[in-house]
C-alpha cells in the first residue's frame, strides 16, 4: 500500500484508518471522500514543530485554504496552531463562520475587489499579501477612513524555475502574480508602501510553485530575497519583520513518485537562510511557510461505485464511476498521476489494465488512464488515493452533477461527517422560477 493507514481486512476490503472502505461507500454512498483526520492532523505538525524548532516560536505555517476548504477544516487547522492563507472572500467567510481567529489569516488573490478589501478590514483581517498598485491604493484609503493602519506584505517574485508543471509555476518574472525583482518594480513598489500612511510593511512574500521536491528552489528563492531585504535596508533603512516562502511542498501521488522528508527540507532551508542573514547583517525575520498540497492532499482518498465495464476489442477497457471531473478535474486539467484501487478486492491481483472514466457528457472526462487494478463488476468500490487537493475544492456542478459529501474518520472509529452531498434542490437554489 502507498501509504500506512490503509490496509485489507479479512473480507479482502481495503481500510482506511480502521475503517472499511466498502462499508463506508455503503453508509454515506458516493461519491465520498474519506478524510483521515488523525494523518491531516500529522502533517499540520509536522510543519509546526519543525518550524518552531528552526526559527522559533513566532514561525507560523499558513494553511493554504484553497487546496480544500470548509468550515470544519478551519476549525482543525486553528487546533493544529496554525495560520491560514485565503485567497477571496468566499475562503474568508469560510473561514470566518468556523471562528478561524482571522488575525492569523493572510488575504492573497491578484486581483481583490475594492468590496473584498473593504470586507475584509472590516472583518480585521491580520494582514493582507498585496499584489499590485491599485490593491495598495485602495487598502490606504480603506484603512485611513477606518482610522487604522493595516499591516501587509507585498508579493515579490524572484524569478525562480522550479522545474515543475508550468500551470503551477507562479515565481517567474513573466506572472500574473506580484512584482519582479528583475524589472525593479519589487522596489518601487517597496517604497510606495513605506510612503502609505495607513498601511503598515510587515515584510514580502513569494510563492515559486507547486508539487516541488527538493529544499533547493526554496533555498534559491530566500537568497534571492534576503537579497532584497538587504537592499531595501540599505536603501531606505527598513527593517523586514517577516519572510514569507510560499508553499509547494510535493506530494507523493504513485509509487514512482518521490519520498520527500518535509521536516529535513525545512531544516535545510532553515540554516541556509540563517547563514543568509549572517552574510547580510540582517535579523533573522519571522518566517511564515503556506502550505496546502501537503498538509491535504494524502489525507483524503475518493470512494466511487462501478458503473459499467466496457471492452473495445483489441483496444481499451473502460471502467465507468460515478464522479469524474466534477469531482477531481486533475487528471483532465494536468494528466496528473493517481493510484487507484479496487477497494471491493483489495487482496487480489491487480491484473485488469483499464481506464477510469468518469460520468460526464465528455471524453476527456478520466480520473486516470491504463491503471492496473482488480478486474472490477458494477457495484465494486473504486478508491483513488491523494485526493485531498484541489478537488473538492475544483469541483463543478457540470452536467448538473451534486458535489460529494466528506466524511472525516480517524483512529479508534472515529467517523464525522464534514460536508453533507449536495442536494439537486443545493444547485437549483440560485436559480430563479420564470413561471
Ligand atoms: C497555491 C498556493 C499555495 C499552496 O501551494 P501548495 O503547492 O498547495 O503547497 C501557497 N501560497 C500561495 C500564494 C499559493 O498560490
Amino acid at each position: 500500500m502507498l501509504y500506512p493507514d490503509l490496509a485489507v481486512n479479512e473480507q479482502g476490503h481495503l481500510t482506511i484508518a480502521g475503517h472499511d472502505a466498502v462499508s463506508l461507500a455503503e453508509e454515506y454512498k458516493t461519491a465520498l471522500f474519506v478524510m483521515n483526520v488523525d494523518k491531516f492532523r500529522q502533517n499540520c505538525r509536522v510543519y509546526t514543530d519543525t518550524m518552531w524548532e528552526c526559527f522559533g516560536d513566532d514561525a507560523l505555517p499558513l494553511y493554504a485554504s484553497k487546496a480544500l476548504c470548509f468550515t470544519g477544516i478551519y476549525r482543525l487547522v486553528n487546533e493544529c496552531g496554525m495560520g491560514t492563507d485565503i485567497v477571496s472572500p468566499g475562503e474568508l467567510y469560510t473561514a470566518s463562520k468556523a471562528g478561524f481567529p482571522l488575525s492569523k489569516a493572510y488575504f492573497h488573490g491578484n486581483n481583490k475587489t475594492d468590496h473584498d478589501i473593504e470586507a475584509a478590514i472590516d472583518a480585521h483581517i491580520g494582514t493582507f499579501i498585496v499584489d499590485n498598485d491599485e490593491e495598495l491604493d485602495k487598502i490606504d484609503e480603506y484603512a485611513s477612513h477606518r482610522g487604522i493602519r493595516q499591516a501587509v506584505l507585498l508579493r515579490i517574485t524572484p524569478g525562480i524555475d522550479p522545474h515543475t508543471h508550468k500551470a503551477v509555476i507562479t515565481g517567474n518574472v513573466d506572472s500574473k502574480f506580484g512584482k519582479a525583482i528583475e524589472t525593479g518594480q519589487a522596489l518601487a513598489f517597496t517604497e510606495k508602501a513605506l510612503k502609505c500612511r495607513s498601511v503598515e510593511l510587515k515584510g514580502f512574500h513569494c510563492h515559486i510553485g507547486s508539487q516541488i521536491f527538493d529544499c533547493q528552489p526554496f533555498c534559491d528563492a530566500a537568497d534571492i530575497m534576503l537579497g532584497f531585504i538587504a537592499k531595501i535596508k540599505k536603501q531606505y533603512g527598513y527593517e523586514t519583520e517577516v519572510l514569507n516562502l510560499g508553499g509547494g511542498f510535493g506530494v507523493r501521488y504513485v509509487e514512482s513518485h518521490p519520498h520527500i522528508d518535509i521536516a529535513a527540507n525545512i531544516r535545510d532551508v532553515a540554516s541556509h537562510i540563517r547563514a543568509r542573514c549572517e552574510e547580510f547583517s540582517l535579523r533573522m525575520p519571522k518566517i511564515l511557510m503556506e502550505p496546502g498540497r501537503s498538509i491535504v492532499a494524502d489525507a483524503v482518498t475518493t470512494l466511487y461505485t462501478v458503473g459499467s465495464v466496457k471492452e473495445i476489442t483489441g483496444f481499451k477497457n473502460y471502467v465507468s464511476i460515478d464522479g469524474g471531473m466534477t469531482d477531481n478535474p486533475r487528471y483532465a486539467l494536468y494528466q496528473s498521476e493517481y493510484t487507484v484501487l479496487n477497494a471491493s478486492r483489495a487482496a487480489d491481483d491487480c491484473d485488469y489494465v483499464c481506464t477510469i472514466a468518469g460520468r460526464c457528457c465528455e471524453s476527456g472526462d478520466l480520473i486516470q488512464e491504463n491503471v492496473r487494478i482488480a478486474k472490477p463488476k458494477r457495484g465494486d468500490i473504486i478508491a483513488v488515493l491523494t485526493t485531498g487537493a484541489y478537488n473538492y475544492s475544483m469541483a463543478s456542478n457540470y452536467n448538473r452533477i451534486p458535489r460529494p459529501a466528506i466524511l472525516l474518520v480517524g483512529e479508534n472509529g472515529y467517523k464525522k461527517l464534514a460536508v453533507r452531498h449536495e442536494t439537486f434542490e443545493d444547485m437549483c437554489a440560485c436559480d430563479i422560477d420564470l413561471r
